[in-house]
């Protein structure tokens, strides 16, 4: 399975990507945890980054492509597929993923796009932050990452549907039920087994 979760902020893609991992063994890649793992190892780079994270603003296509895709080649290789939580989020590293998809032979099987109202999207991330204290979680950057979502990543949803990817879900419901939801659609797809 070679799965794009393409959602804003707060809508659940780390939750899902955690029980598909389990089920299908594909590495679950989170651009967030790359970059803070590069930003916690106190390097140049990590410094640079940690200055569009802190503001909630987007780090530059060039610095998270060399990040990733390293990490997406192995997780092929090591483990036949992938999750890719949090990549692409422009329509540059998406054009750009796709070139590499098709030269690598690392091309995406579907993007799951899971929506949800943005009032819903905002207290859920401000209940993340009282539990995890993630720096970009107060509530002005909360803000300011939804709209970044709207203006840089939202126009991947339909550049995705238009190439027959999109898998879009309603994710304002209770967990389990989204699970039960996603997993008759990837069923559907032929990407996990039926039943
Ligand atoms: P996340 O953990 O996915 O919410 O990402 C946290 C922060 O990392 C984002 O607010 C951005 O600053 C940065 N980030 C994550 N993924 C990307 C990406 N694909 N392109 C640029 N910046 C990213």
């Amino acid at each position: 399975m070679r799965l794009i979760l393409l959602s804003p902020p707060g809508a659940g893609k780390g939750t899902h990507c955690a029980w598909l991992t389990q089920e299908t063994g594909v590495a679950h890649i989170s651009a967030g945890d790359l970059l803070r793992a590069e930003i916690a190892r106190g390097s140049d780079l990590g410094r640079r980054l940690a200055e569009y994270t802190t503001r909630g603003d987007l780090v530059p296509d060039d610095l998270v492509f060399d990040l990733i895709t390293p990490v997406v080649a192995a997780a092929v290789r090591d483990t036949g597929g992938y999750l890719l939580d949090g990549f692409p989020r422009t329509m540059p590293q998406a054009l750009r993923a796709k070139q590499v998809g098709v030269d690598e032979d690392l091309s995406a099987d579907a993007v799951v796009y899971l929506t949800a109202p943005e009032p819903v999207l905002v207290a859920r991330l401000l209940a993340r932050a009282a539990e995890q204290g993630r720096p970009d979680d107060d509530p002005a950057v909360i803000r300011h990452r939804l709209t970044v979502f709207t203006e840089s990543t939202a126009p991947l949803i339909d550049h995705y549907r238009g190439r027959g990817l999109l898998l879009e879900v309603d994710a304002d419901r209770p967990v389990e039920d989204i699970r039960v939801d996603l997993r008759r659609i990837l069923a559907d797809r032929g990407l996990l087994p039926e039943g």
